[in-house]
């Protein structure tokens, strides 16, 4: 059985993307439905709702939840800061909807992976906190935004982690596109690899079923290992969850 995993989209309410004009637009890279097909899923786009019901009844349509990375930051208010750098910040229809599918598929122990933003979003619903901009707020820290190549900088994967469990590697590239990173982990999770210069790159959560978070883009590296393997486990534990069963 193929297993069907929720991806979330972008919005945008005017600004982008350009053919959409003022014309409130969901939309989302292609690579992220790609690296589900490619692996052995069947992708399914989730639209931004905001009733929570509907949350529910698209929760119980899938066995695992991909969420996405996105341009825009998340509101540092949501994690209790005023935005200290002038970074876009993501509409709140998305943030708002975002929010609440992952409390409630973390409580129903879907297995998530969240990507970038994604992985950000998992740490926030947590309780957790951001470093808003890394450049700015990390003495010596590396550049995280990379500007061309496929891969930019190393991450050291904890030993006693999930992360380690599925790829058996301490030390791997990956490439780097945020400005954001984890500051405070979120409640229920942990590390599970930095970059050199400290920047946390992977949480976990510490029990129960499969949910990762990784702030590089494994669907931009589908011919490297580690980021099949990542997806393959993934997929492995929305195959074995079973439907959803409301909470
Ligand atoms: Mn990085």
């Amino acid at each position: 059985m193929k297993p069907t995993i929720g991806i979330t989209c972008d919005f945008a309410a005017g600004e982008r993307p350009p053919f959409a004009g003022e014309e409130p637009t969901l939309y989302l890279r292609a690579r992220y439905v790609r690296a589900v097909e490619f692996h052995g899923g069947i992708p399914l786009l989730l639209p931004i709702v905001s009733r929570l019901p509907l949350i529910r009844a698209l929760l119980e349509r899938i066995d695992g939840l991909l969420l996405t990375g996105s341009g825009p930051d998340i509101n540092p208010e949501l994690y209790g800061e005023q935005p200290r750098f002038p970074f876009p910040i993501m509409s709140p229809e998305r943030s708002q909807f975002e929010l609440d599918l992952a409390r409630r598929a973390l409580r129903q122990r879907c297995p998530i992976l969240g990507i970038c933003g994604g992985m950000q979003l998992l740490n926030v619903v947590s309780g957790g906190t951001l470093i808003q901009d890394v450049a700015h707020e990390v003495p010596g820290a590396l550049e995280h935004r990379q500007k061309g190549g496929e891969l930019s900088h190393s991450v050291r994967v904890v030993r006693e982690s999930l992360l380690y469990r599925i790829l058996k590697r301490t030390t791997f590239k990956t490439n780097s596109f945020h400005h954001q990173a984890i500051r405070k982990v979120g409640s229920g999770f942990r590390i599970s690899a930095r970059s050199t210069d400290g920047v946390i790159e992977g949480i976990e959560r510490s029990s129960g079923p499969f949910v990762l978070g990784v702030q590089w883009h494994p669907e931009y590296l589908l011919s490297q290992r580690e980021s099949r393997t990542i997806f393959l486990a993934f997929l492995k534990a929305a195959r074995g969850r079973g439907r959803a069963s409301g909470d």
